[in-house]
Parts: structure tokens; sequence; C-alpha cells
């Protein structure tokens, strides 16, 4: 968080494994995971690539969120303006539910591997 280096995900889950929690950076800082956590802002390159991407998706997959935190509820919108399809697999409703190609309930479900 202080410095910007980066290590191996091995070597931070060995150190967290020991007990060090959060683990520390040589030089002070904690050492984060290279992901947005709830109330972090996206970096903006990284949300507008998605823009771009799902405007010009066939079909976007929208899994495990009820889309009711922006920007990234809004991503599936600009798919389906552009004539894209979306699937939609949660548990709970989303505002898209009614335009979905397919909507499914469970992630377990949709996702399981028949033996
Ligand atoms: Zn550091």
């Amino acid at each position: 968080m202080k410095c910007n280096e980066e290590f191996a995900f091995a070597d931070i889950q060995a150190r967290v494994k020991l007990g060090e929690i959060p683990p520390h950076c040589p030089c002070g800082g904690v050492i984060k995971p290279d992901i947005t956590f709830f109330g972090e802002s996206l970096p903006e390159d990284a949300i507008e690539q998605a823009r771009r991407e799902a405007a010009k998706a066939d079909v976007m997959l929208v899994l495990g969120t009820s889309l009711t935190v922006q920007p990234a509820a809004s991503l599936p919108l600009l798919c389906l303006k552009r004539g894209g399809k979306v699937v939609i697999v949660n548990d709970q409703s989303t505002y898209l539910d009614d335009r979905a190609a397919l909507r499914l309930w469970s992630l377990e479900d949709a996702f399981r591997s028949e033996a």
C-alpha cells in the first residue's frame, strides 16, 4: 500500500499461514491483494476498458451480483444497448432480470459438471 512493490501469492500465503496478519512489506507498508474491495474506487482505466468490452460483447455472463453497485451495475446495460445478450445467474433479483436472455438463480446449479 506504500511503495507498490509486488509479491508472489505463494510467498504471502505462506507468511499469512505462519500468522503474519496482515503481511507487511520491508518498507513498513501493509501488503494488500491487487483487487478492489467494496467501498474502494475501481481504477479508471480498468472501468473504461470494461465499458468498451461490454459495449462490443455478443454475450455477457453476469454472475453472483445483484447489480446494485455502480459502476459495474451498468455494464450489462451497455451490452444490451448494442444488441448483445445477457445471462444472469444470481440468487437475488436484479433490475435486468426481465431483459436477460437466460435467467438462472443458482451458481452451483448453473456450473455443476454432470458426471
Ligand atoms: Zn513496501
